[in-house]
């Protein structure tokens, strides 16, 4: 896509601070925190929205959602369970689509959101 600024990203067409890459996806930090930790993780494929996706896109949002723990972990916001069996840590992860989903740039990307709050209200 020409004028897909995450294809570009994905091209290195455009700088971005890159966490992960494979084949696949790219995994780099928002731009734009809404927290402080906030990265999103996309196919290097265009891909518009989630609605855009079919089965032959199932493994590859697989391996996206798989991606998304284990990047967490790395930035520090992981889940995990204590000793006593309670739930420790954690993020939010978020794919917006469309207008009404609040998608502002129409290359599929999952948000993955953690670290101390507060956060922006919009996303807590
Ligand atoms: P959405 O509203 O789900 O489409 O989210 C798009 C996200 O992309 C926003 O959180 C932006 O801050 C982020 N964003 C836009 N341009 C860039 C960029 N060049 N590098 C990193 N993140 C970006
Ligand atoms: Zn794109």
């Amino acid at each position: 896509m020409d004028n897909c600024i995450f294809c570009k990203i994905a091209a290195k067409q455009i700088p971005a601070q890159i966490i992960y890459e494979d084949d696949d996806v790219l995994a780099f930090n928002d731009i734009n925190p809404a927290a402080p930790i906030h990265f999103l993780i996309i196919p290097k494929k265009h891909l518009a929205t989630l609605a855009d996706c079919n089965e032959s896109d199932a493994a590859l949002l697989g391996k996206i959602s798989l991606l998304a723990p284990k990047l967490a972990k790395e930035l520090g916001c992981g889940y995990s369970v204590d000793a006593n069996g309670a739930p420790q840590g954690g993020f939010k992860t978020l794919f917006n689509t469309g207008p009404d989903g609040g998608q502002e740039v129409y290359h599929l990307h999952m948000h993955v959101i953690g670290g101390p709050r507060p956060w922006q209200r919009s996303l807590a």
